[in-house]
């Protein structure tokens, strides 16, 4: 009896993932009419990596957001360019939106910039075989492309109609326009009115990315009283500005590292009797000598975090060691927000699932999350707080941020086919 009823649970189960792991006749239709945009796609990838969008060049970033301008009106879009205030110096933002009644809200995410400026000698796009290369071929030209080809292919079908899409192609993801509530405002208000993001940073296959730490940067001043080498450790110079930086920076790795997926990195400390420091280009001079004690210390660094909660209570951790100083010496520690962290909600989880069944039923095998201690921070932390959430849904490839940036032109094809699915799913 025991036996029998396992062999029926066991075929239940094999049923059941079978009929979720395969797709209607009218997911096939869709699937196929991806599948027949993919040369179409690359196509036009080609136009839009050769237009140089650099995040500085102004110019080439609006120009690559008018590629996408004509193809999206034609799907229906609404389609608005966002500028941002002068002295920000970044280009604005792309917004497309189309309203309908049915199914989720979905907000999706690109981004017309590249971290290759004019300057840059990585310009073109050239094929190889099924390997492209060219800057943003999959950081994140590829992506965008993969927005508008699977929008394509469900407009192709008839299934367009009736959805609520916005498409937010930031200017600025490389080197995002501060001040942030500004240069974000805008995807922000997007999320407050969608159910679901999916982001389109590079996908690795296998894998979707259903969290992704957030960063912060701190500055670390401490200041000693100057005098004469022999006088250290007494009562009227104390300790001097350098041995409070290294008790402080000791006592940061003795009790705060430890929490998985938090970090914390000093990347550049000056000290001495003279100090200068410049934030926005992170360089600095010291002076001092061996028979002075040193007056300051500029320690700079970064935190990176999973949640709001491990960032608060690490910043907390790291003030009260701040506060406890050496003889004759003091120390201030500042914070700085840059990207909030998307932490692994249950809602994410859900979304992964849709992605591994469509995956599995295209015959690409699982999709699993993505190890966050891997990832960098990307835009789609934004909204995380407004709006469950997958990234690494867009093309495949490596070096990213190096001049030999590739794209796998199979896999961008695939990528095509599981988002068209993925947003049909989600819409209907
Ligand atoms: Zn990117």
């Amino acid at each position: 009896m025991l036996k029998f009823s396992r062999t029926i649970t066991a075929l239940l189960v094999l049923l059941t993932t079978a009929t979720a792991q395969s797709l209607s006749p009218e997911e096939e239709r869709i699937a196929a009419a991806a599948r027949d945009l993919s040369a179409e796609a690359l196509t036009f990838l080609e136009r839009v990596v050769n237009i140089n969008s650099g995040t500085l060049n102004l110019k080439g970033v609006r120009r690559s957001g008018k590629a996408f301008d004509k193809p999206l009106r034609r799907l229906g879009f609404d389609t608005r360019w966002i500028d941002m205030p002068r002295d920000m110096q970044r280009a604005g933002h792309l917004f497309a939106t189309r309203k309908g009644n049915r199914g989720k809200r979905l907000l999706l995410i690109g981004h017309l910039d590249t971290v290759f400026e004019k300057r840059s000698p990585f310009q073109k796009f050239r094929r190889a075989g099924d390997q492209a290369t060219g800057p943003g071929v999959n950081d994140m030209h590829g992506g965008n492309v993969i927005i508008l080809y699977a929008l394509k292919a469900l407009q192709q079908t008839g299934h367009l109609d009736g959805v609520t899409i916005t498409i937010a192609f930031h200017g600025d993801e490389e080197k995002p326009g501060y001040p942030l509530s500004i240069s974000r405002r805008d995807i922000r208000t997007a999320a407050e009115q969608s159910d679901i993001a999916l982001g389109y940073e590079a996908r690795i296959p296998g894998t979707g990315t259903i969290a992704r730490r957030g960063s912060s940067n701190w500055r670390l001043e401490v200041a000693g009283v100057q005098g004469h080498s022999s006088d250290i450790f007494g009562k009227r110079y104390g300790a001097g500005a350098i041995f409070e930086a290294s008790r402080i920076l000791n006592a940061f790795y003795e009790q705060v590292r430890g929490e998985q997926y938090l970090t914390f990195n000093p990347g550049s400390i000056v000290g001495g009797t003279d100090v200068a420091y410049d934030p926005p280009t992170t360089t600095g001079s010291a002076y001092g000598k061996t028979n002075i004690i040193a007056r300051k210390v500029i320690v700079d660094g970064g935190l990176r975090f999973i949640t709001e909660e491990q960032k608060e209570a690490a910043r907390e951790k790291m003030r009260r060691i701040v506060a406890r100083s050496l003889p004759q010496t003091s120390a201030e520690i500042f914070f700085e927000d840059r990207y909030p962290a998307m932490p692994p909600v249950p809602g994410n989880y859900a979304l992964l699932a849709e992605l591994d069944r469509i995956s599995r039923a295209l015959g690409y095998g699982p999709a699993e999350p993505f190890d966050p201690g891997e990832r960098g921070a990307a835009d789609i932390a934004f909204v995380a707080d407004l709006v469950d959430g997958l990234d690494g849904l867009g093309a495949v490839g490596s070096g990213g941020h190096t001049p030999g940036e590739s794209l796998d032109i199979p896999e961008f094809g695939r990528s095509i086919e599981l988002s068209a699915l993925l947003i049909y799913r989600l819409t209907r």
